[in-house]
């Protein structure tokens, strides 16, 4: 009783909250009369309370645990499509009423097949992984990442005008190309991504869901340009309007 003086507290009643065979918590109660609670008074009432309590308790943490579980990649821990899908409507919704720029980089790895074939799914997953955790670490607390597909990512930058996105995106590809992934007998996997950029800054009233097709569709091109042109680059394009 943190709250409590504690010459206040004349008797207690602690149950404990069981789950499944398991202490998950304990129901505490006190009074200021010192025969409120003792030894004598029956205590089914308050065993009925804490089975209650700790089925409560239960439901809450589920729910928690499944509504992170559908917005979250298993592989990567990162968010997922869907997480993605219902953030950019609300950062393309908040662009339009507040202005500035909002940016959308796609990052999507090179040859990555190739790293597949030649060392196994386990080593590509443990590069997705890596490079999940690289794109992640220097993210602003209002940035979104996500795994959009299978070795492509997709970022979302509020506030981030072209000349910054385009910045941004070429650090995330040096830092990806810098480090490499250590493999067992000593060898050592370079992976390296091509980026797309594309930026909203053009005030449009254009409605929400377009535009924020448009945004995605012009990373998508910036980022095939950027895998045409010879890979292991960042592209930025305007977002074509329409
Ligand atoms: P490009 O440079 O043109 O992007 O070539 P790429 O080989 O990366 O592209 P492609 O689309 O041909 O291949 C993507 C590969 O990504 C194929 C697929 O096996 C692999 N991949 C997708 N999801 C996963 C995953 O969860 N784990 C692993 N290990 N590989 C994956
Ligand atoms: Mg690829
Ligand atoms: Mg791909």
């Amino acid at each position: 009783f943190p709250d409590q003086p504690p010459a206040l507290i004349q008797s207690i009643a602690l149950v404990p909250l069981r789950l499944r065979g398991t202490v998950v918590g304990s129901l505490n109660q006190a009074s200021r009369d010192p025969a409120h609670f003792n030894s004598e008074v029956a205590t089914d009432l308050l065993e009925h309370l804490a089975a209650v309590g700790a089925i409560c308790i239960d439901n809450a943490v589920n729910r928690a645990r499944l509504e992170r579980d559908v917005i979250t990649d298993p592989l990567t821990g990162v968010s997922n499509r869907r997480f993605f899908a219902r953030r950019l409507q609300e950062e393309v919704s908040q662009w339009q009423r507040q202005g500035g720029s909002l940016s959308c980089l796609f990052v999507d790895l090179d040859h990555f097949k190739q790293i597949n074939d030649r060392y196994g799914h386990q080593v590509g997953d443990e590069a997705l992984r890596r490079v999940a955790q690289l794109l992640g670490e220097s993210l602003r607390t209002s940035d979104v990442l996500a795994r959009y597909g299978g070795e492509e990512f997709a970022l979302l930058l509020p506030g981030t005008d072209a000349a910054q996105a385009r910045e941004t995106a070429e650090r995330l590809r040096a830092r990806i190309a810098a480090r490499s992934l250590v493999l067992a007998a000593g060898r050592s996997l370079t992976i390296t991504a091509s980026i797309g950029c594309a930026t909203l800054d053009q005030a449009s009233s254009a409605d929400v869901a377009m535009l924020g097709a448009w945004l995605v569709r012009s990373a998508d091109a910036a980022l095939y340009t950027a895998k045409s042109e010879g890979r292991n680059r960042a592209v930025a394009v305007p977002v074509e309007v329409g």
